[in-house]
């Protein structure tokens, strides 16, 4: 099941994520973690994106959109995945439509984590103090949080319009409060996705 953990910066997503991948064995697909990847050894995609990032601006979706599906390539991925910080327009989430259906696949699961906006502001700003990241200063994070409402929020209705498995989760509480819910959302859904199909029967075509 290619499940995909949505929400604002500072809501918990590399975090949840990270429990989904333990619980589940479902291999954690991080765009953030890649691009800073490159982005500390130097390579030409890295020198790229750097500058973007460090300014609380999202990368391209074509160059996005390139690295992921390179990564969905790849055959840890077979059995699923559980993707944080992708997709992140609805440009990002119909590429990846595309790329899932030529495979008979789609995404089995969204959740969306629900956080109050000072509380993210509050987690990030610690996340600076304790991390070190550069994204993380109150103006990046003043861009990111505008990045996120005008060209991440609607991906959300994007699914919902596509009739997909959305899960709202509280992500206020203490990290395993929120790991209870989402172990439970994503239990709920591998047992749908693995439920076997109602057979039908023949003689009255129900
Ligand atoms: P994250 O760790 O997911 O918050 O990502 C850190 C930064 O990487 C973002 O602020 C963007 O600059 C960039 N980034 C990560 N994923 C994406 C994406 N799907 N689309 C555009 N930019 C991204």
């Amino acid at each position: 099941m290619i499940a995909v953990l949505f929400g604002p910066p500072g809501s918990g997503k590399g975090t949840q994520a990270a429990f989904i991948t333990r619980d589940f064995d479902l291999p954690h697909v991080s765009t953030g973690d890649m691009l800073r990847a490159e982005a500390a050894t130097g390579s030409p995609l890295g020198l790229e994106v750097a500058p973007l990032m460090a300014a609380g601006k999202l990368v391209p979706d074509e160059l996005i959109v390139r690295v992921i599906a390179e990564r969905l390539r790849r055959g840890d991925v077979r059995k699923g995945a559980v993707l944080d910080g992708f997709p992140r327009t609805v440009a990002q989430a119909q590429a990846l439509d595309t790329m899932l259906k030529r495979e008979a696949r789609d995404v089995g699961l969204i959740l969306s984590l629900d956080v109050p906006v000072d509380d993210l502001v509050e987690r990030l700003l610690g996340r600076a103090r304790e991390q070190g990241r550069s994204d993380d200063t109150a103006d990046v994070i003043r861009e990111r949080m505008v990045e996120y409402e005008k060209k991440t929020a609607p991906v959300l209705d994007h699914y919902r319009r596509c009739g997909a498995r959305v899960a709202a989760i509280d992500g206020v509480g203490s990290v395993e409060d929120v790991r209870r819910r989402v172990h439970e959302e994503v239990a709920g859904a591998l047992g749908a996705a693995r439920r076997p199909e109602p057979t039908r029967r023949v003689a009255d075509g129900s």
